[in-house]
């Protein structure tokens, strides 16, 4: 990347219960990006938040005899709380009822209908109020002759009503062009999808007013105020909101040509088919990146509230015992191009296999050893035919985590702390006569994987660096081999302790 500033997003999410880990996988992978542009010395902002309109709350809060308002302070503390758990190091923390926000939803809606982008009309159609989403015939699935949400598997509504009307279909050429030319969406595969869609469905208008005697809890619209805004629109919004468009463009611009955005799958079509052209009606590019990943499916089935087949994130926080053990298991399930089938087993492999018996190990060993044989002080001295081993891996660790692919990083750095341990083993420097090389080459690769983890697990990285005297920099020169040239080891905290053994823990 070119410029200095980077922008990073995840979905607002809905704050109807609490977050379970699907929600902590798209905001773990955004943090750990944010990390580690921030480590690189980039200019980062880092927004998530939640999406707090629309019927769903409202009937939410009605079913708890609360106002909506109140509702949604309470459930978006709620979601601040797990996101501190789990060390989210979010700029702003936006909510689509904040002040600024409703105000830019209103100016730019205005805006799109001076302009001749917004129309009047009739919407009839098939409606699920779970999802605030209207069925074509193509979308819906027949139940006993019956339309039913595919989502939520019960019946549509019929619904016929005024609106008004997005003109998205004269996008459509724009799109298409976007999305088979362009390179804004990762993996480029799901770019291809959407093409295919608009190819085959064409590019329909989209309904963005909703009367208020159905839906009351939402953004007045501002030149009917019989209407609230589409939910949607409201939300997508929120990344101009979060980075000061209208208000402060100069900025906007700066940080908009590095935006990195976050979504799972499920809702990409209103990310890039409704997004850019939201974003070329108003004159804006689209993301430089809109990073799309799979769904994390328990037995096959997707993971959600509505399947009752959620994973707690307090469950994973327990039988880890960090916040730091369940960002990289989340790092390491993470998948772009597919889902990702999790289980007890899975993490558990992966907490053993890698942070304890592999990563875990290493630093115990290489520490152990530095403060044995020179009571921590050692000299540079560097053995090349390893060190050119990890400088490879290094590299490409650093290439994976610019182009997000997080997985790919974090799989690299356990490689070269399996590489390390092999070293130690065949080199045995314990019963050698001068092992300064052999020992100054293990914490050297002991630090640059410790490193190229830090925006994986913040907190025990630190500690882990703290113990081989090293501070953690800006920028990518203290990823060069042989760059401490003198080790001041102290005794380093045993950073993941094993699993109890006779616990097997139920789906
Ligand atoms: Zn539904």
């Amino acid at each position: 990347m070119s410029e200095n500033y980077v922008y990073i997003t995840t979905p607002i999410y809905y704050p109807n219960d609490k977050p379970h880990l699907g929600h902590a996988y798209t905001t773990v992978l955004a943090d750990i990006t944010a990390r580690w542009f921030s480590l690189l010395g980039y200019n980062v902002f880092f927004l998530t938040g939640t999406d707090e309109h629309g019927l769903k709350l409202q009937r939410e809060a009605e079913k708890r005899g609360m106002q909506p308002k109140a509702f949604v302070d309470m459930m978006s503390e709620v979601f601040k709380d797990y996101w501190r758990k789990l060390n989210i190091g979010y700029s702003r923390f936006i909510r689509t009822t904040d002040p600024d926000h409703e105000e830019l939803v209103k100016r730019v809606v205005e805006e799109l209908w001076k302009k001749g982008f917004v129309y009047k009309g009739i919407y009839r159609g098939w409606y699920c109020s779970g999802c605030e989403k209207f069925y074509s015939e193509k979308e819906y699935v027949v139940v006993d002759g019956k339309p039913y949400c595919p989502i939520h598997q019960r019946p549509l509504e019929y619904i016929e009503e005024e609106t008004y009307f997005l003109k998205l279909s004269q996008f459509k050429d724009y799109m298409l062009k976007v999305l088979r030319e362009g390179n804004h969406v990762f993996p480029k595969n799901y770019a291809d999808e959407v093409a295919s869609k608009i190819e085959l469905e064409g590019l329909q208008d989209l309904s963005i007013a909703r009367p208020k005697e159905r839906v009351s809890w939402g953004i007045e619209l501002p030149f009917d105020k019989r209407f609230t805004i589409y939910v949607w629109i409201d939300a997508l919004l929120n990344y101009l909101t979060g980075i000061g468009y209208g208000a402060d463009m100069e900025r906007f611009e700066k940080f908009w040509r590095g935006s990195i955005q976050f979504i799972g799958k499920d809702i990409l079509w209103f990310h890039t088919a409704v997004w850019f052209t939201l974003l070329a009606m108003l004159g804006i590019p689209p993301p430089r990146k809109l990073v799309v990943h799979g769904y994390l499916t328990v037995r096959g089935q997707k993971m959600g509230k509505s399947l009752g087949n959620v994973v707690s994130i307090d469950d994973m926080l327990a039988r880890y015992g960090s916040a730091d053990a369940v960002r990289f298991i989340i790092a390491r399930i993470a998948n772009f191009e597919k889902d990702s089938d999790i289980s007890w087993d899975i993490y558990d492999s992966i907490y053993s296999g890698d942070l304890v018996n592999n990563y875990g190990n290493l630093v115990r060993r290489v520490t152990a050893l530095a403060l044995k044989i020179f009571n921590g002080e050692v000299e540079k001295d560097v053995d090349e035919s390893h060190a050119s081993v990890v400088r490879q891996l290094v590299q490409k660790a650093i290439e994976s985590y610019n182009e997000v692919r997080i997985n790919d990083a974090t799989k690299i750095a356990m490689d070269i702390a399996h590489e390390t341990n092999a070293y130690l083993n065949r080199e045995a420097p314990w019963a050698k006569e001068s092992p300064v090389k052999t020992v100054y080459t293990a914490l050297e690769s002991v630090r640059l994987v410790t490193l190229l983890l830090h925006p994986v697990m913040p907190t025990t990285t630190k500690q882990i660096l703290d113990a081989l005297g090293v501070e953690i920099e800006k920028g990518l020169n203290q990823f060069n081999f042989g760059y401490i040239e003198k080790y001041r080891v102290k005794e380093a905290p045993i950073p993941f302790k094993k699993l109890p053994k006779q616990e097997t823990q139920a789906q």
